[in-house]
């Protein structure tokens, strides 16, 4: 033990002079009286040199109203503590905590003792502290690629600005913005050029509108604007018009060319009246898909009618998510044939939706559906899978039907499990891969035409025929064909529909002709209703045909009669069935 008994009073007292801690003892008014050895080397002046200092004097003066305040509750007897910037002799500051104690006798303020603590480094810390989780809340709120707001702060200023709204009786618009064909610059430039671009289009998006109006990234090439404060419609088509129109500036050094961007725009204009924020986004991203359906870069309002159809579609949606676990779905045949040979060629599979109340659906209103409510995977699964049970099964009866084409749409001939999912029906089913043929689309190769090359590849590997469908309806350059490993080009009905009376069309099949054979691909005509059309493709060279002249899409049981019809050469030239259409 330090103390010792007999000179215990002597050893205290050295406590207080050579204690570490700066300690001062002062008057009611702060003057020091004393000043132990930390202290004077604090104030950098010795004890003769302290003697009679106001103590304010070394108190930064913005604190030294508190500082006063700090003195009169010691004053008052309490002990009490306070943070003070403490003004050092040669310049610079500590952050300081006061300790101060009052000692009182017979009632009476004597005088306080003030420990001052140098809590300069705690200080760092919290304001660093304070700093990250100002910045933690800003990264939380913000799109930290183009520093908009995100979609969290989005519900907040939009639920700000219809508070705001119900006040001034003024009206807001909600407008959704989505870049046209983004995923194309993505995909050909690389992610680093799609994010420029991204941050370019938030740059010239805060540029148009007006300091209050909201202006956000909502996800990936998609941004929502909320406009305050406009008095009608027309204010709000002003301000989007000018939105559209700062898109057609084209972007430069950003690659060797200018790069031309558009974007497609949706709007929901709001009131005083009551309105749930999703409500609202969902209605204008509504509109937005109705200007990319109209040839995007345009805009659109959300009005009553889309109401109607978003009701429907919503309603249509949720009954599809249950239709092929209730087994709605079938799937209908329809012959593809050699006209010079009657031979049968292929069948191309048509899926209906047997709806229990709506009756049969065509696939035109329900496959873009699917899509939008991410189930269309399940449905390409399902399909697959009982196409080829089917193919297997007629291979089993001995039945003759060349191929069985399956079609695909864009979007899931890019994801990731169709390969998966082609051979595990191939594995299940049982059926050779060379019975399988896929129809695909032209913008199933124009949405990443390095991917659909690489897929193409691994599908003809496999040995499946690939067909190129609704040929000539794309924008793709005919070109492009020899890159791509397809079998077979599928001409469009709809220049079939003018082979007759228009002799543009024939001009363009003939072409299309000479190209599919200079490329060493087969050639089929859809959409084939009329013996004249059936001569005038003959004429022109192409014998492979599908259509109502020879059969509309038929059921399993009617593609096995009809095999069977055509094994045994009983067969009549079409079927009795009624087309869908
Ligand atoms: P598509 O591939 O162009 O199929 C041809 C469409 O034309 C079919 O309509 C067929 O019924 C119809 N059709 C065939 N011959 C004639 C004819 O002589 N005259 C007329 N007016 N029409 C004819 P459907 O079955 O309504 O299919 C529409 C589209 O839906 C198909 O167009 C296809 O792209 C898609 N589709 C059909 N089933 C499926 C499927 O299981 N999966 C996917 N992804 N798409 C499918
Ligand atoms: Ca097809
Ligand atoms: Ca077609």
């Amino acid at each position: 033990m330090y103390l010792v008994k007999e000179d215990r009073f002597e050893n205290e007292s050295q406590l207080f002079e050579h204690s570490p801690v700066p300690t001062v003892c002062i008057n009611s008014s702060g003057g020091i009286l004393h000043a132990n050895y930390s202290a004077q080397a604090l104030f950098s002046l010795d004890m003769t040199q302290l003697v009679n200092k106001p103590l304010t004097t070394s108190i930064m003066p913005v604190d030294r109203r508190r500082f006063n305040n700090y003195l009169a509750e010691l004053e008052d007897g309490n002990s009490a503590h306070c943070e003070l910037t403490f003004k050092m002799r040669f310049g610079g500051k500590l952050n300081t905590l006061f300790l101060g104690k009052p000692i009182i006798e017979n009632g009476h303020f004597q005088f306080s003792i003030v420990s001052i603590i140098d809590i300069s480094a705690q200080k760092l810390v919290e304001n660093s502290l304070h700093e990250t989780k100002e910045e933690l809340q800003h990264l939380a709120h913000h799109d930290s690629l183009t520093n908009l707001p995100n979609r969290y702060l989005l519900e907040d200023r939009l639920e700000t600005a219809m508070a705001r709204i119900k006040r001034n009786g003024w009206m807001g618009a909600l407008v959704f913005i989505d870049v046209d064909r983004f995923k194309i610059i993505n995909d050909d430039y690389g992610h680093h050029v799609g994010d420029e671009v991204l941050i370019e289009v938030a740059k010239r998006l805060r540029l148009t509108v007006r300091e209050q109006d909201t202006v956000c990234r909502y996800s990936g090439d998609e941004f929502i604007i909320i406009l305050e404060d406009i008095t009608c419609k027309a204010d709000a088509t002003n301000v989007i018009k000018k939105i559209i129109d700062g898109f057609s500036q084209p972007i430069h050094d950003l690659i060797e060319h200018p790069l031309i961007v558009s974007a497609s725009a949706g709007a929901c204009l709001f009131d005083k009246s009551d309105y749930d924020c999703d409500e609202l986004i969902k209605k204008a991203d509504y509109a937005m898909y109705e200007s990319k359906k109209r040839g995007r870069n345009c805009y659109t309002f959300f009005s009553a009618e889309h109401s109607i159809a978003q009701n429907l579609n919503i309603i249509m949606e949720n009954e599809l998510s249950m239709a092929i676990e209730k087994n709605e779905f079938q799937l209908h045949f329809q012959p593809q044939i050699d006209a010079t040979t009657n031979r049968i060629e292929g069948v191309e599979v048509l899926t209906r939706w047997m709806h229990p109340s709506r009756g049969i659906v065509g696939p035109d209103d329900f496959i873009q559906r699917m899509e939008n409510a991410h189930l269309s995977s399940h449905l390409t699964e399902w399909v697959l899978s009982q196409a080829c049970k089917v193919g297997k099964s007629l291979i089993d009866r001995g039945l003759e039907f060349g191929r069985i084409a399956v079609n695909i749409t864009p979007k899931e001939f890019t994801s990731t499990s169709l390969i998966a999912v082609v051979e595990k029906s191939l594995v299940d089913s049982g059926l050779p891969a060379n019975k399988l043929e896929l129809e695909l689309t032209e913008s199933s190769i124009m949405q990443n035409p390095a991917l659909a090359e690489k897929l193409l590849h691994q599908f003809n590997q496999m040995g499946i025929r690939l067909t190129l469908d609704d040929f000539g309806t794309g924008y793709s350059a005919l070109s492009c064909l020899n890159d791509y490993p397809f079998h077979c080009i599928k001409i469009d009905k709809s220049f079939v529909d003018n082979l007759s009376d228009n002799k543009k069309s024939s001009t363009l099949v003939d072409a299309m002709m000479s190209i599919a054979n200079s490329l060493g691909l087969d050639i089929i005509a859809e959409g084939v209703e009329t013996k004249e059309q059936l001569t005038q493709l003959n004429k022109i060279g192409c014998n492979l045909m599908q259509g109502f002249y020879f059969s509309t899409p038929i059921s399993e049981d009617e593609l096995s009669e009809y095999l069977l019809k055509k094994q045994i050469g009983k067969s009549s030239q079409r079927s009795s069935v009624i087309p869908l259409h």
